[in-house]
């Protein structure tokens, strides 16, 4: 029998810090092969109650280079180099620019590495981040793993990327942050399930914060999400990142939104929600 995709979302908060709800993330695993996607706040923290950590990742995918979705990468990037004992590299994927990212945490890094090569006889090297910066459409094989790339739309935090996770015909989507767009459209086709983010236009539009209005320039909102899942005729459609922050109590409001433009399942995840797709 072959392995099932296995989803965890381990962040489905907004940007907005939040007691109950780690910053956006998901781990995809597939047999022994772990990937995260997107590296929010408390990333590590969710995972470890997944029961995985930063020396079981073979890769990080970043959809797009806003903070909230990296803030932790500094932590994976650590916490990957101390706790591997062949010091391997740390595959990170992500859009033109992932580099620079890297680069600079690496050099925030600077004073800790150093002390740490010092110390540790058996660390003879700085992390190794292995950076590929992908563009547009790309597939990737990670072990029992193929990841197939879109662009997304979310300028101008651009370019930006969707992930389609397949394995053995089965296949799950991540669109990050993005308005409806082809590529994702594209990726959608076929697959099971659609892990997206979302906003509430109704709700934000009544807040007279013009920072907070901006948010509807660049996101999908509920209705476009399922719109999207329905387009592709996915069977399963994930809220996540939901923008305004969520009371548990609201949920029943966003998924029904939600369900008067797509007719298959659908869940407002919460941190450690878990789905496996076989
Ligand atoms: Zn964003
Ligand atoms: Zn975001």
């Amino acid at each position: 029998m072959t392995a099932p995709i296995e989803l965890v979302l381990l962040g489905t908060g907004s940007p907005i810090p939040d007691p109950n709800r780690a910053g956006p993330t998901t781990l995809v695993r597939v047999g022994t092969t772990n990937l995260l996607f997107d590296c929010g706040r408390g990333a590590l923290l969710r995972a470890a109650a997944a029961g995985t950590g930063a020396a079981q990742l073979d890769a990080v995918f970043l959809t797009h280079l806003h903070s909230d979705h990296y803030t932790d990468l500094g932590d994976v990037v650590t916490t990957h180099w101390i706790m591997t004992f062949d010091q391997k590299a740390l595959p990170v994927y992500g859009p033109a620019r992932t580099q620079e990212v890297v680069d600079g945490l690496l050099a925030s890094l600077g004073p800790d590495i150093e002390f740490r090569l010092a110390h540790h006889d058996d660390l003879t090297a700085a992390p190794d981040v292995a950076v590929t910066e992908l563009a547009g459409t790309e597939t990737i094989e990670l072990g029992a793993a193929r990841v197939v790339t879109a662009p997304t739309e979310h300028r101008p935090a651009s370019p930006s990327l969707a992930y389609r996770v397949e394995h053995d015909g089965h296949a799950v989507v991540l669109a990050g942050d993005t308005l409806p767009c082809d590529g994702l459209d594209r990726l959608c086709f076929g697959a099971e399930v659609l892990v997206h983010t979302v906003i509430r236009d109704d709700l934000i539009r009544n807040i007279p914060v013009p920072r907070l209005q901006d948010v509807c320039d660049y996101h999908s909102t509920v209705a476009q999400a399922a719109q999207t899942a329905a387009r592709g005729g996915v069977e399963r459609l994930l809220l996540t990142h939901c923008v305004p922050p969520m009371l548990a109590e609201q949920a029943d409001e966003w998924q029904a939104l939600a369900a008067e433009h797509f007719g298959g399942a659908i869940d407002v995840a919460e941190d450690l929600f878990r789905l496996s797709v076989a």
